[in-house]
């Protein structure tokens, strides 16, 4: 529930936002549209900005967390260009004048203009520094736009993934606000596997074996002790709990694909679609 956010996952790295119910084969999931605070000692920055229904939410949280004495939001990064991840950028930028947007900034300054001189490129292995800890762009392995970074912060060593790492959790079974492996009977391999068959349809034309191959690279050669994704659980136990996820993405990619929650029948030759 949105209670226990913002949640500490890390030392100085905050979860917040709230979940949002999908319905899907009869049954209803939660998924997360998350963002983090990361506190470092000089700056904080903002990962994502939250889904447009949890803005209000998300703006409480991180009320919250600088009256308990956060450092001032200095930077906003978002991994892509959807709703759910940077559609809230305009708002930060306007509520936090010395905020900088930071990541691929592709495009942004079109809907943005007059924020075009506070947009920072990041290519890879770019960091931000925060004081004692600084965030870095980083390869990002399982990726939804071309325009796609994670970043990975590099004091307590937590990846923000994006869409990686994506599954919804059982709200029935109180699985909001609880990390991965603290929501027991959460079936990770099936979640999983629904959500890249719903949001990631390219995982059905690709040999994800090699996909994940290149994340046990990336967490091996970062050494990450914690995963923040943004619309799945956060991961603390990275050994035991990404197989989990690895083995949902493959098994996703072997089944065809069932298409999004929104279904278009045809209602007979010739007459126009209609949504059902
Ligand atoms: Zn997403
Ligand atoms: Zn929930």
């Amino acid at each position: 529930m949105a209670g226990k956010m913002p949640r500490e996952i890390a030392p100085g790295v905050f979860w917040i936002g709230d979940c949002l119910a999908q319905r899907h084969k009869g049954k209803i999931y939660h998924g997360y549209n998350a963002a983090y605070l990361i506190a470092g000692e000089t700056a904080s920055c903002l990962v994502e900005t939250g889904h447009p229904k949890d803005f209000p939410v998300i703006e409480r949280h991180m009320g919250e967390l600088f009256a308990r004495g956060v450092p001032p939001l200095k930077y906003l990064f978002v991994t892509h260009q959807e709703t759910p991840h940077c559609g809230g950028l305009g708002r930060v930028l306007k509520t936090f004048p010395d905020t900088l947007l930071c990541g691929d900034v592709s495009d942004y300054h079109l809907a943005f203009p007059q924020y075009e001189h506070r947009m920072r490129w990041m290519r890879e292995g770019d960091e931000i520094d925060l004081g004692g800890r600084s965030l870095m762009a980083v390869e990002p392995v399982i990726r939804d736009l071309r325009t796609t970074w994670w970043a990975f912060e590099t004091r307590e060593r937590v990846l923000f993934p994006g869409d990686g790492f994506a599954y919804s959790h059982y709200h029935e079974d109180g699985h909001c606000g609880l990390l991965a492996e603290e929501a027991t009977s959460l079936d990770l391999p099936d979640v999983s596997s629904t959500f890249a068959d719903l949001a990631l349809f390219w995982t059905k034309f690709a040999d994800m074996n090699a996909y994940c191959d290149r994340l046990d690279l990336l967490i091996e050669r970062h050494g990450v002790k914690t995963i923040a994704p943004t619309h799945g659980l956060p991961i603390t136990d990275v050994k035991a709990t990404v197989p989990k996820v690895q083995a949902g993405l493959k098994a996703a990619a072997l089944m065809p694909e069932s298409g999004t929650n929104e279904k278009i029948r045809l209602a007979g030759a010739g007459a126009a679609p209609t949504a059902a």
